[in-house]
């Protein structure tokens, strides 16, 4: 019997996005910065405990912001895995930085920190620790590194909405965090993002940067009577309608977490005889990471291994994907950054990992079936 096609991922509704939709439309106010993204702004604040969250059109524009403001200038390098999206350097390579590339830890496949001290320079200016999977970097021992090197953190958390370090959410550890909404994460608008300014000193000039390097919010908020360019900026912020669409599903974090894990737990129970004769390995979540169920993996044997599953699973109509291309021997991230050291672990985990599908409704019946092709092929 063939099986109906699985997909990688499908968009959650809330049910509540439409009606907020056209709120905003009977508002008129269709432009940024209105009502909606005010309650989004005040609930990321709320639930991260920082008094600074700016909704962007993607994390992408989030950490272009955060470079701005960290006024990268040509040459300045920046500490960050190879593991990770191609934004995460872009936005340096933008103002002329230099990606410096880590190797990651064997088990959450995140930056590995005891390598950082070794790769500063006196050209470093920012460590950039990226939450793999929504499961937290050692990020004690980054921000202690960081603060003996006089360096800045800005946190790649477009995978850690709602996702936890020793009780803290994830964004609100660095001098900034970067969350993405767009459609492929948990908490979704289609593209957006919010930048998460945790460090006071930066937050006027966000404001402005983001606004087109003018001071039009100190004009909405009345404390200046004219408005004019004052600053380097660009056009960062969302409209209304994203907004609202975005409004909807913040509140309505926590179920969709909750419901992600009961996918991500039914996995792991389903992976754990073959992990535990070590046929394969399930994803490891350190005691002081609480994950947020972005991405379920398994890393399996060998490529051939990684090979013959991403085909089974193509040959069953199952849509899977492995992660990522280590950015280290991309043509762009050869062109513009370099490698620190080997790259071992990064290249050995990326040639073995199969990302699975993970989406709210997706059944136990499709999970087993996942599960079997799994095993059939190592
Ligand atoms: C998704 C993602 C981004 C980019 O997010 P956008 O909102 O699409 O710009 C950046 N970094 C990481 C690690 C991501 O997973």
């Amino acid at each position: 019997m063939q099986e109906s096609p699985i997909p990688f991922h499908k968009p959650y509704i809330t049910g509540k996005e439409l009606a907020y939709i056209n709120q905003a439309i009977a508002h008129g106010k269709l432009s940024g910065d209105g009502p909606f993204t005010k309650s989004c702004q005040t609930w990321l604040e709320k639930s991260t405990q920082q008094s600074k969250a700016l909704l962007t059109h993607s994390c992408t524009a989030a950490l272009e912001m955060a470079v701005l403001l960290l006024n990268i200038q040509p040459g300045d390098e920046i500490i960050l895995p190879s593991f990770t999206f191609v934004s995460t350097p872009n936005a340096f390579v933008l103002r002329g930085g230099i990606p410096v590339f880590v190797d990651i830890r064997e088990d959450t496949l995140n930056l590995d920190e005891t390598l950082i001290e070794d790769a500063i320079t006196p050209r470093t200016k920012v460590i950039v620790p990226v939450h793999y999977a929504g499961v937290s970097c050692e990020m004690d021992t980054i921000m202690s590194v960081a603060r003996a090197h006089g360096l800045k953190v800005i946190e790649d958390a477009a995978q850690g909405v709602m996702a936890t370090y020793k009780g803290k959410p994830l964004g609100s550890l660095g001098d900034f965090g970067a969350y993405s909404f767009h459609e492929t994460k948990n908490i979704i608008s289609g593209e957006g993002g919010a930048l998460l300014v945790n460090n006071p000193d930066f937050t006027l000039r966000a404001n402005v940067l983001r606004e087109k390097g003018t001071d039009r919010s100190r004009l909405f908020r009345g404390e200046t009577d004219k408005y004019t360019w004052e600053d380097i900026g660009s056009s960062y912020l969302p409209g209304e309608l994203i907004a609202a669409f975005l409004l909807a599903q913040l509140e309505e974090a926590q179920e969709i977490t909750r419901q992600r894990r009961l996918v991500w737990e039914r996995y792991h129970a389903l992976f754990e005889s073959l992990d535990s004769k070590g046929i394969l390995r399930r994803p490891i979540i350190p005691k002081d990471c609480n994950h947020n169920a972005h991405i379920y993996y398994v890393l399996l044997p060998t490529k051939e291994h990684q090979e013959k599953v991403l085909n089974a699973f193509k040959e069953n109509n199952i849509s899977s994907a492995f992660h990522y291309v280590p950015l280290h021997s991309s043509p762009a991230g050869q062109h513009y950054g370099r490698a620190h050291g080997s790259l071992a672990m990064t290249d050995y985990q990326s040639s073995r990992l199969v990302r699975l599908p993970l989406w709210i409704g997706l059944t136990e019946q499709q999970q087993q079936q996942i599960v079997d092709i799994v095993s059939k092929e190592i």
